[in-house]
């Protein structure tokens, strides 16, 4: 059996006496992105307004803060105009997973552009700094590699994925049409794929599959012929990111790529998460969904340059932190609610069992 690392202490401080302290509303909050930001923002001492509907997220995500002085969840459909009154707005809701995202694509469709519209007006009328969740995916399958800001992208307008792409692009000219038009602060980053502890075990995304699949000893589902590429960025980097990119000035508006730019074939992936689990799953072949982007890399230097912001934790040592994270859920949900984990860094040298630390990859 593998021994866990004491959970991750959270440090709350006592809030009241920072300069700058805020109340910030984040959306999609009870998500797995949104889980660790509304963390970070607490540990930074801001309060927090948890905003979710719970399509993917779940209240497992933020129970641990359930009861915290500077916490509060309220379930709303951002589709909804919502009246709050807030200094901040982080704006991710918006399911992220493709077996998610193409389930009901019309309510994805309107959760990117009602949902930014929605929180666009809140920012306007408050006068409030807003940050939009946007993707790697406005890029489609991209002609150009890696990535930069000022790709326009290769987007397929009517295939299964547009009502994200399409969705998350509109979504952009919403905000840059705010901030031209009303002069609203926009924050807009492009997100590439990010992966850690608290992704759901029915999320459908390539790294949990992976792992869920290597820990349980079936098979590990690799669609194509795994040539393809992406580049997997730590959950605690990208949110580092995040904060950084809202605190920065006013005129850095964005798009800003934020990813890692490590880039591995989807096959390199599987056998990294072999040999990490020791698993004994075979790889199994199933047909490439339509418009699945060949190659994925975002370029980083406008982040690097502007917001100082680097990824430090390297794909084997993600791993192995979410891997250490889905066999807790496994064995047993409950204790694996709030998906505690010990700093990736930290991690390596604790790990028993299942998870192997021995070879070359990074
Ligand atoms: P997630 O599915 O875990 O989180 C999305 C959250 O939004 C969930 O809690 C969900 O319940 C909530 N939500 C969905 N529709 C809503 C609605 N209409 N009203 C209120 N809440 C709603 O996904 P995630 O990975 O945490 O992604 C968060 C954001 O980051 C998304 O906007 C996604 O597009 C963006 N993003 C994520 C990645 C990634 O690799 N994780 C990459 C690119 C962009
Ligand atoms: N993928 C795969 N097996 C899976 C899940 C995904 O081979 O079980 C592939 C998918 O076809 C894509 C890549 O992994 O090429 C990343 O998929 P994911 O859904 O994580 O995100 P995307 O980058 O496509 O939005």
């Amino acid at each position: 059996m593998v021994e866990f690392p004491p959970p991750r202490p959270i440090r709350f401080p006592p809030g009241g006496t920072m300069n700058d302290r805020k109340l910030v509303l984040v959306t999609g909050g009870a998500g797995f992105l949104g889980s660790h930001l509304c963390d970070r923002l607490l540990a930074d001492g801001h309060d927090v307004m948890c905003v979710d509907n719970f399509f993917t997220g779940r209240k497992q995500n933020v129970e641990h803060l359930i009861g915290h002085p500077r916490f509060e969840l309220m379930r709303h459909d951002v589709t909804q105009p919502l009246y709050v009154e807030v200094d901040e707005v982080y704006n991710l809701a918006c399911p992220a997973s493709p077996v998610h995202y193409v389930h009901d694509p019309i309510q994805t469709t309107k959760t990117s552009v009602l949902g930014a519209l929605n929180m666009l007006g809140l920012a306007k009328r408050l006068k409030a700094r807003i940050f939009q969740a946007s993707t790697s995916e406005v890029y489609g399958d991209p002609s150009v590699h890696p990535q930069t800001e000022d790709y326009w992208g290769n987007v397929n307008p009517i295939g299964p994925r547009a009502c994200y792409d399409e969705g998350k692009r509109c979504a952009e000219t919403l905000f840059f049409d705010y901030h031209r038009q009303h002069k609203v602060e926009v924050k807009v980053a492009r997100i590439f794929n990010t992966y850690g502890p608290r992704m759901a075990l029915n999320d459908g995304r390539v790294v949990s599959n992976f792992i869920v699949h290597a820990l349980k000893g079936v098979p590990i589902t690799i669609y194509g012929d795994g040539g393809q590429t992406r580049s997997f960025c730590y959950v605690d980097d990208l949110i580092d990111g995040f904060v950084r990119l809202m605190k920065s000035p006013a005129e850095l508006t964005g798009p800003v790529n934020l990813g890692n730019p490590g880039e591995f074939t989807i096959k390199e992936l599987a056998e990294l998460v072999l040999e990490l689990t020791g698993s004994q799953s075979k790889l199994t072949y199933r047909p490439l969904p339509q418009d699945d982007p060949r190659q994925r890399r975002p370029d980083i230097a406008l982040a690097s340059d502007r917001l100082g912001w680097q990824p430090k934790v390297a794909l084997r040592e993600g791993l192995i932190n979410t891997i250490l994270y889905f066999e807790r859920l496994l064995s047993s949900p409950e204790r694996a609610a709030n998906g505690s984990h010990a700093p990736a860094r930290a991690r390596g040298a604790t790990a028993t069992a299942g998870v192997r630390l021995a070879g070359g990859q990074e």
